[in-house]
């Protein structure tokens, strides 16, 4: 909108907001922020706040400087009361450091693949589907009464109704937030919960998951619950992913990546059209190097994981495939949109989606072509069998995804040789960390064996 600060100012002293929630995303994910009174609204949008450089992840200190500042723009278009915190506002802010908008900052690296696909008059729309788990205490314990004997848990309905208080406000947030929740479900393990609300354009799909976030973990405390989204918090139950809906809009507002007319043309069945399977050809091209953007932690990878055990049981992908309503691919394809089953909550939703676009762009531009669909269960496969198809696993940890996506140029140069260094960088560092904790797995089995 084109109101004026003073503007913005009155409507919301009308709301009887006070501060104004300045927010950002460091580079791990996390909400980021000050709170500014409502009457100094003007110094955000300019020069911006201010924040130390160095105590933010992801600033790219080697470059900015020991004492450089981290300047949080506001983006008044995303001003909006915070309605689980009645008196307080939110902003999201877009990093400048020396005047000019940040290289490293998530928002600007989104903001710079969106603009590549405004140039052909197209909006990438992404419904984000974040599953996760309400728990009794920070250390993780489940929730006594969510049922730790269900069977089959998806759906279950004494877990979903026990539960109405907290989804109940989450939804009243949420919708007075514009974002228009629809379904809520009871997941596939004990304790486990799916929200799903509308798509929007890129930018605003991942402010609006950043906002979900705030506002869930702060029901959930006032609820006497923790809320998490860690990837894979138990070893025996399923995983918590985050995947995104994805279709392209054109300036008129038809969905290109499937028609009526591309149906009956499309060989494969899916009634996709020939821009989707591009799209979707540079998705699974980029499929190891866009893994350290979807599913960025140690933890991620417990989730992705294809063992015998977890057989059709996770409907988390380890696969590199697409398929007509598969779960078990890494691409799903349904309602002539492409379900991208990768990211979890653990991702930084501005990289994650900056690197679907940037892969999938580079799939139109160079013209691939994703093969044919896999339409078996991918869990039920031998591994003879999914060698015969040419199926590839993803990176099975954090350290190999790091090296995938340092090695993919055409990602690097797309998103940032500086960023993909700080990227790398931090990630390596934390796979590393991790290697070299001795855990009480390691302890009991090898301890006195030998
Ligand atoms: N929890 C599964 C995952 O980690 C997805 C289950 C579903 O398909 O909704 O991706
Ligand atoms: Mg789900
Ligand atoms: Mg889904």
């Amino acid at each position: 909108s084109t109101a004026t600060i003073e503007e913005h100012q009155a409507k919301l002293a009308k709301q009887d907001v006070k501060f104004v929630f300045a927010q950002f995303t460091d580079i791990h994910g996390a909400a980021k922020g000050k709170l500014i009174p409502l009457k100094h609204l003007d110094d955000i949008v300019y020069p911006g706040a201010g924040f130390s450089g160095p105590s933010i992840w992801g600033t790219g200190l080697p470059r900015t400087g020991p004492r450089s500042e981290y300047y949080g723009r506001a983006d008044l278009s995303t001003l909006q009361s915070m309605p689980w915190l009645p008196g307080y506002a939110r902003v999201v802010l877009d990093g400048h450091v020396a005047g000019q908008p940040f290289e490293v900052c998530p928002r600007q690296i989104l903001r710079k693949q969106v603009e590549r696909l405004t140039a052909r008059g197209w909006t990438l729309n992404a419904g984000l589907e974040p599953e996760f788990f309400l728990l009794q205490d920070k250390d993780g314990k489940i929730d006594s009464e969510a049922g730790d004997t269900l069977e089959k848990p998806s759906y279950d309905t004494k877990s979903l109704l026990r539960r109405t208080r907290f989804l109940e406000k989450l939804t009243a947030s949420l919708d007075a937030c514009g974002l228009g929740v629809f379904q809520i479900d009871h997941e596939d393990a004990s304790g486990q919960f799916e929200v799903n609300y509308k798509y929007a354009d890129a930018l605003k799909a991942a402010d609006n998951f950043m906002l979900f976030k705030m506002a869930a973990h702060h029901i959930a405390e006032e609820e006497g619950m923790i809320f998490s989204m860690m990837p894979k918090p138990f070893a025996d139950r399923p995983g918590s992913g985050l995947h995104f809906h994805l279709s392209i809009a054109d300036a008129d507002g038809n969905l290109i990546f499937g028609s009526a007319k591309d149906k009956t043309d499309d060989q494969r069945g899916l009634g996709l059209s020939t821009i989707a399977y591009q799209f979707m050809a540079g998705l699974l091209q980029h499929a190891p190097a866009l893994t350290a953007l979807c599913a960025p932690t140690v933890n991620s990878y417990k989730r992705l994981m294809c063992g015998e055990s977890l057989s059709g049981t996770s409907w988390a992908p380890a696969f590199i495939g697409f398929g007509d309503n598969n779960r078990t691919t890494v691409a799903r394809v349904v309602y002539q949109r492409i379900e991208w089953r990768l990211p979890d909550s653990s991702a930084n939703p501005y990289l994650a989606l900056a690197g679907v676009i940037a892969a999938g762009l580079d799939g139109i531009e160079r013209e691939l072509d994703p093969g044919q669909p896999i339409n078996r269960d991918i869990y039920e496969m031998t591994a003879s069998e999914r060698d015969e198809l040419g199926l590839k696993i993803l990176p099975q940890n954090l350290g190999i995804a790091a090296d995938a996506l340092k090695q993919d140029q055409i990602l690097t140069s797309a998103l940032g040789k500086n960023f993909v260094h700080e990227f790398v960088s931090l990630k390596s560092a934390e796979w590393m960390e991790y290697s070299q904790h001795v855990s009480n797995w390691e302890s009991s089995r090898y301890m006195t064996k030998f």
